[in-house]
């Protein structure tokens, strides 16, 4: 029989976003994936690798080359100092890092804090792993927390908290201060965290990402994990990367071995390229998308949406009962992709407890034709919303 952690849950919502908008020939701004191929010179480099490179078995920790690319990337753009040969571990993606880090470093009844709205994969992964997600919830429209929020939080079977930031889907970069704070009770409380830090580089002007690892106290409880998939704009590769002092590496490393061992050497060998020769991805490319997201929100606010604002991701969300629709998040999303033919997703799918429903989250690395024809559509949902309500006897004019 199928495990009940994993058997009652539902298709992810992206998956299941992603169906519904290719079987509807929908505008897919749900799943956050860029609608160009990714920049061609790191491409090149994968695909020379695969016709006259090795394409056999890489060491199980990651192709020294890219340990390397990884441990320099950080140092220049993080101030982080850290030994490629005993702190960094190559993994198919920050999905297995984190997997790694849930199966490694967990203890059978291990109280593990997760915020909400969190990234899907986190509570069934730390359950399967033994784990008991605490489920924190930050509030919108901000998403800060606090010395009460993190007071209530914290107990002391406590054994991990998991950060994602910056925030998918809130689009949020932590200041300095919340960082301060929760460093301060990971320390007070000997708490590992395990940073999901995907989306470093795709940080807007007026943001600043800082490490968790970097806060005093932090440097040898914290996993820090990253993505190529995000840093250059290739979320099919699957090439992430596992940051962490020594002890937890060769606990990572463990539960690594027998996951998927190794990560294909070819996209290892042109990620370490991209990492070293910074062409334009890590300055063109956040400026482009930060373009997107004006142009995005622009037009949707002309149409009389209500924006939060956005730092960083792919994503920005919409407000819908300030926007004039009635329905929950989900209810609306369904209704968009099958009738008027745009996909976004439901931020309330990033709760398990006391869901947030009045937010849809678009991604807007797309074109502005793609956008600008989304947002048509989105307006169109919008406005049929409105109507059915006013059609519902006993319903406010
Ligand atoms: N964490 C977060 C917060 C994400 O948004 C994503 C993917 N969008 C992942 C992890 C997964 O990353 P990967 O594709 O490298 O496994
Ligand atoms: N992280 C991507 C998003 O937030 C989706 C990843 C997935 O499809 N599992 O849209």
């Amino acid at each position: 029989m199928a495990n009940p952690i994993f058997a009652k849950l539902p298709t992810t919502i992206f998956e299941e976003v992603s169906g519904l908008a290719r079987a509807a020939g929908a505008v897919n701004l749900g799943q956050g994936f860029p609608d160009d191929p990714g920049p061609e010179a790191v491409r090149a480099k994968a695909a020379e690798a695969v016709l006259s490179g090795y394409n056999q078995y890489p060491p199980m920790a990651g192709l020294p080359d890219l340990r390397q690319a990884v441990a320099e990337h950080y140092g220049r753009t993080q101030g982080l100092d850290l030994d490629w040969e005993t702190e960094v571990t190559v993994t198919s993606g920050a999905t297995e890092g984190l997997a790694a880090s849930f199966l490694g470093l967990i203890e059978p009844g291990d109280e593990v804090i997760v915020f909400q709205p969190f990234y899907d994969a986190y509570p069934p992964l730390i359950r399967r792993a033994g784990g008991v997600p605490r489920l924190v919830s930050l509030p919108p429209p901000h998403w800060r927390f606090t010395r009460e929020i993190l007071a209530a939080a914290f107990t002391p079977r406590t054994r991990m908290v998991v950060l994602n930031n910056p925030i998918n889907p809130a689009g949020v970069v932590l200041p300095d201060e919340d960082l301060a704070l929760l460093a301060e009770f990971c320390v007070a409380h000997d708490v590992v965290a395990v940073c999901d830090e995907v989306w470093e580089q795709v940080v807007f002007s007026g943001a600043r990402h800082r490490p968790l690892i970097a806060y005093p106290g932090m440097r040898d409880r914290t996993v820090k994990i990253g993505s190529a998939g995000k840093m250059f704009g290739l979320t099919g590769w699957k090439v992430g990367y596992l940051c962490a002092a020594p002890a937890l590496t060769h606990a990572l490393a463990r539960t690594h071995q027998f996951l998927t061992f190794t990560t294909p050497p070819n996209l290892q060998t042109a990620v370490a390229w991209g990492l070293r020769n910074p062409g334009d991805w890590f300055e063109a490319m956040p400026r482009g998308l930060e373009a997107s997201r004006d142009f995005l929100a622009e037009r949707l606010r002309r149409e009389g949406f209500s924006v939060l604002a956005s730092q960083a991701t792919y994503f920005l969300t919409i407000d819908l009962p300030a926007s004039g629709v009635a329905e929950p998040d989900r209810a609306f999303c369904l209704r968009a992709v099958k009738e008027a033919g745009v996909a976004a997703i439901p931020v309330s799918a990033f709760y398990e407890a006391e869901p947030v429903t009045s937010l849809l989250r678009l991604c807007f690395s797309k074109s502005d034709a793609v956008l600008k024809e989304g947002v048509a559509r989105l307006a169109r949902a919008r406005d049929r919303s409105i109507e059915r309500e006013a059609a519902i006897p006993g319903a406010p004019a």
